[in-house]
């Protein structure tokens, strides 16, 4: 029997109008260090239709790639919506990504336009001889670009062009926008979102199990918006008529804290390496995170230290999430269950996440399903709408199995649908044939007072095979010793976890996303580059 509901398209062009329309009045604030420029939806959606323009007029047409090499400010907005909605294929490129990982990346996705911030145009001059298909770089801002040979200035290219672009009519199904995972091994993998998945992860995004966002919300999205789509907040936020507070270029702890409490954010999200900093910050400074209803934290394990110190010493909420560019990337949140009692809350907040409608999930062990018991370890795996079933011109059969995404991490869920993830699969340690999580390690190490970043890796073992490294950075005149740190572990986690092997580094080495680096400390580790004391 068929279904007599109307049969409208999932478009981001849905969301783009829904937004201009209904909250025209919505504002979108660039920080500039000091001051902010400010433009409402209504003006940036029209100059998103003249982006569009500019773009048809440059011959872009469907399907056709165009990179963003751009902070998160009011431009990449403009450009999150016109590339999508005129048919072509939003690229966002990763700032921080090798030079040659990047050539690879542009290259690989063929993407024919970038258009780039004045200030990155150093950067992306590096890799600028080595693009094959790249026809025009357009550039926002005044600055020299010279670096880049002629290029096309974007407002230049949108005071041509008069409002009222046609919008063509959009298949659900064809693609929106494509993202690169950042290649912690190998080389990086892209990722194509259609407009249908972007909206249904958007609706999901904004729902009250989720981030819960409405127009009242003044988003502070801190994590990029090359990674995962700034985790689905433009689009969901755009949606729901939230302000959106661009931090551009301004990502550490004192401008942000700045940024926080004059313009009265509500909402956030970033890597916990961003919130440990932002958090010594305001331990030692005067702040105001008053306004702020919810912080999101994901990409890594978020120390169940960092959570406790927000909350009790500024009333702050930080909910871990969990998810991955190949799910768009949300896939789980850590609220916890409403029978929980007040003394147990932050058990389950340090949990990894409770998988989130439309997500299905299930954990396997090579090809055998294991039970939602909280105690079976195996993979994870997922599908769902806003899944991907591919990465785009890539086979690579391995990472799917059924149908199902396997996501690389390795870990537990409970009945409730709770996950923990002790490691990925690449970080595992397996000691005399168990194993041994590193996440839980790592977080643990770090709710030492005199701890301020901690990364372990597995190191060869004559009698046990492997065993763990302790790699820490401790707190500027802290004196605390291995065996100290032995013992505080001790205390914590099983007895033969706690690593022999330590090494006091300065910083814990950071991928382009901000992510504890462990494939470069194995290789220092390798090279002999890396202090170990052996100590137990
Ligand atoms: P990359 O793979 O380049 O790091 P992604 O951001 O797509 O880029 O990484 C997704 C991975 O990040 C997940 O597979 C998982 O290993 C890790 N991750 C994300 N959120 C969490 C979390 N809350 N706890 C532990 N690991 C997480």
């Amino acid at each position: 029997m068929q279904s007599t509901m109307q049969d409208r398209p999932l478009t981001i062009n849905a969301i783009f109008e829904h937004g201009r329309r209904v909250h025209a009045e919505s504002e979108v604030v660039t920080f500039m260090g000091e001051g902010s420029r400010r433009a409402s939806y209504g003006e940036v959606a029209e100059r998103a239709e003249k982006l569009a323009a500019a773009l048809k007029r440059l011959g872009i047409g469907e399907g056709d790639r165009v990179g963003t090499f751009l902070w998160n400010e009011q431009e990449h907005m403009e450009a999150y919506f016109a590339i999508p909605a005129m048919s072509a294929v939003l690229h966002t490129l990763n700032l921080r990504l090798f030079p040659d990982q990047l050539t690879y990346i542009i290259n690989h996705a063929e993407d024919r336009a970038i258009i780039v911030d004045d200030s990155l145009v150093p950067l992306l001059a590096r890799v600028a001889p080595d693009l094959k298909t790249v026809e025009h770089f357009i550039v926002v801002g005044d600055g020299d670009a010279s670096a880049l040979g002629d290029v096309l200035r974007y407002e230049e290219l949108l005071a041509s062009e008069e409002i009222g672009f046609e919008w063509p009519e959009i298949e659900e199904r064809s693609a929106a926008a494509m993202c690169y995972t950042s290649g912690t091994t190998g080389n990086p993998k892209g990722v194509v979102y259609s407009h249908r998945s972007t909206f249904l992860h958007s609706l999901a995004v904004c729902s009250g199990s989720v981030f819960a966002l409405t127009e009242r919300d003044r988003i502070l999205p801190i994590v990029p918006m090359f990674h995962a789509n700034a985790w689905g907040l433009p689009y969901a936020g755009w949606m729901a008529g939230s302000d959106f507070i661009m931090p551009s270029r301004f990502l550490q702890a004192e401008p942000l804290c700045r940024l926080m409490a004059d313009e009265r954010v509500t909402f956030s999200g970033a890597v916990p390496t961003i919130w440990s900093d932002v958090l010594r910050y305001a331990e030692k400074n005067p702040v105001d995170l008053s306004s702020i209803r919810m912080i999101i934290c994901g990409g890594s394990a978020v120390p169940r230290s960092l959570m406790e110190r927000f909350q009790v010493r500024f009333g702050v909420k930080i909910i871990q999430a969990w998810g991955m560019t190949e799910t768009s990337p949300l896939a789980a949140m850590a609220f916890p269950p409403k029978e929980c009692c007040d003394e147990e809350l932050m058990d389950w907040r340090a949990k990894t996440g409770r998988i989130r409608h439309g997500v299905d999930l299930r954990i396997t062990d090579g090809d055998q399903v294991l039970p939602w018991d909280g105690t079976a370890v195996g993979e994870i795996e997922v599908r769902g709408p806003w899944i991907t079933a591919a990465y785009y011109g890539d086979d690579t059969p391995e990472k799917f199995h059924d149908g199902w995404l396997r996501t690389g991490d390795v870990g537990t869920v409970d009945s409730k649908g709770f996950i923990q993830i002790t490691d990925r699969a690449k970080d595992v340690i397996k000691s005399g044939g168990e194993w041994i999580s590193t996440v839980e390690l790592e977080t643990t190490l770090m709710a030492h007072p005199d701890v301020i970043e901690a990364a372990v890796i597995g190191v060869p073992d004559e009698k046990w095979d492997e065993r763990p490294l302790a790699c820490v950075v401790l707190r500027e005149g802290a004196d605390v010793t291995a065996d100290q740190l032995r013992a505080f572990l001790a205390e914590r986690v099983a007895k033969w976890w706690v690593p022999e092997r330590w090494a006091f580094i300065d910083e814990v080495p950071k991928t382009s996303v901000g992510k504890f680096d462990k494939k470069v400390l194995r290789a220092r580790r390798e090279h002999n580059e890396l202090q170990v004391i052996e100590v137990g």
